[in-house]
């Protein structure tokens, strides 16, 4: 197949989220695939991307007791109470915010996960398994966050 040939387009959007709690996994899969239907994108992909170091995209298992294991692994990994450089304000200068809260933990986890998935469309679908989901997770702490959805494809 010969690139050139076919009639390529970009298409972007974002989402607005905002969390209840953290750590989060909101299932952001239905509109990420409603993005992907409003672009035209038959085949090509799917970038989705959290413009934030404490919110992740992960792609993982929507089973609520399975939300619970992996929230409490992050919890269990990177436990908010535990001592983090980036949390002593007394030494710390840069990129300190007015409104400034103590969130070490929430790099940490974040460092694991990650900041986008990838995901192939094909026939104008997410071509997702059975029982993969697309997750944004708040690690932080219930804030507005940007999703940035990029299809490329024709
Ligand atoms: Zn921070």
């Amino acid at each position: 197949m010969v690139l050139g040939a076919l009639n390529v387009q970009l298409w972007r959007d974002t989402l607005e989220l905002t969390a209840n709690r953290a750590p989060e996994f909101l299932d952001i899969t239905e509109p990420v695939q409603e993005l992907v239907r409003r672009s035209g994108v038959q085949n090509g992909i799917a970038v989705v991307f959290s413009r934030h170091t404490t919110a992740a995209i992960k792609i993982n298992e929507h089973e609520p007791e399975l939300l619970k294991d992996m929230e409490q692994f992050l919890n269990r990994l990177s436990p908010m109470d535990a001592a983090y450089f980036h949390n002593d304000f007394t030494v710390r200068t840069v990129n300190m915010e007015d409104d400034e809260c103590p969130n070490g933990h929430a790099h940490c986890q974040h460092l694991l996960l990650g900041a986008s998935e990838t995901i192939p469309v094909i026939d104008g679908c997410l071509a997702l398994g059975v029982w993969q989901r697309i997750f944004m997770v708040e690690l932080d702490r219930p804030r507005q966050r940007e999703v940035v959805v990029q299809v490329m494809g024709a």
